[in-house]
């Protein structure tokens, strides 16, 4: 078993993160008043041609890419390992995905966001990779808790339409919304594994993208009436998309996933900066 190729054939979420860091090194960002970046993802189902990460993936590339634009603006971060225990309301009948309950999350949250304060950092932004109501739901609940409970300032980043989805009050105190969103025009509902998330998956993470499964996949075409049926719950989605992605796959192109990215990465670094204490 010495040939076990440890470290090859895949990509670590570690990499740039804290988690490659080391205590002094952790010190001293928190010293010179680093706001730190979590994202929020779960492991799910992400059709047959996705990896069940890709709700993890997204937003680490996310941040990533938030990051550089911070530090070219003067604001220094760090970067929290990516959280993936999330909750999976709607595809959760799927194999392969995982579900936590929402207050197991929570404290979970509170947990960490503590352990922020006691490493000296005052202010915590927080994305979300998953679309679920109730995932969001519950991080925003995570943040105002864990914010509170450790003395730390704890914001969800996010767009308008997305927090209006989710029901947010535009004036929530523990919410950043960005300042425009990336437009994203498909012929097709595209809501889960399909055109976008496919593309930007391609784009940066090509080595675990089944690519030769995408070109076959039809796209779903969903009305709103059925892609409210979808966003029910895991009965529904089950029988509205079998195949267990939402949208049209097949016309994804790594160019667009990298100008997806690279424009949503703006506006959240942007909406980070204008918040950031400098
Ligand atoms: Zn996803």
């Amino acid at each position: 078993m010495n040939d076990v190729a440890i470290g090859q054939g895949g990509y670590s979420v570690f990499y740039g993160t804290m988690a490659d860091m080391t205590y002094p090194e952790v010190k001293e960002a928190a010293q010179q008043g680093a706001v730190v970046l979590w994202g929020l993802g779960v492991i799910e189902q992400h059709g047959p041609h996705l990896p069940l990460a890709t709700d993890v993936y997204m937003p680490y590339a996310s941040l990533r890419l938030v990051s550089a634009k911070l530090a070219a603006q003067g604001v220094r971060s760090v970067t929290m390992p990516p959280y993936y225990w999330g909750i999976n309301d709607v595809s959760g009948l799927f194999p392969g995905t995982f579900e936590v309950r929402p207050a197991i999350m929570i404290e979970i949250m509170i947990d960490l966001i503590k352990s922020l304060k006691k490493d000296n950092f005052t202010q915590l932004f927080c994305v979300s990779g998953h679309g679920d109501a109730m995932h969001n739901r519950t991080i925003l609940e995570g943040v105002k808790r864990g914010g509170a409970e450790a003395g730390i300032e704890a914001y969800f980043v996010g767009a308008p339409s997305f927090f209006k989805r989710l029901g947010f009050a535009a004036d929530d105190p523990n919410t950043v919304a960005t300042n425009g969103e990336v437009e994203r025009k498909s012929k097709f509902a595209d809501v889960h594994a399909g055109q976008f998330e496919t593309s930007s998956m391609q784009r940066y993470f090509p080595g675990v993208v089944r690519s030769d499964v995408v070109p076959g996949l039809k796209a779903t075409d969903l009305g709103p009436a059925e892609l409210a049926e979808w966003r029910k719950g895991p009965q529904q989605a089950l029988k509205v998309t079998p195949l267990g992605y939402l949208g049209d796959p097949a016309a994804s192109d790594p160019v667009l996933g990298e100008s997806l990215l690279v424009g949503q990465a703006q506006f959240i670094a942007d909406a980070i900066a204008a918040r950031a204490k400098k």
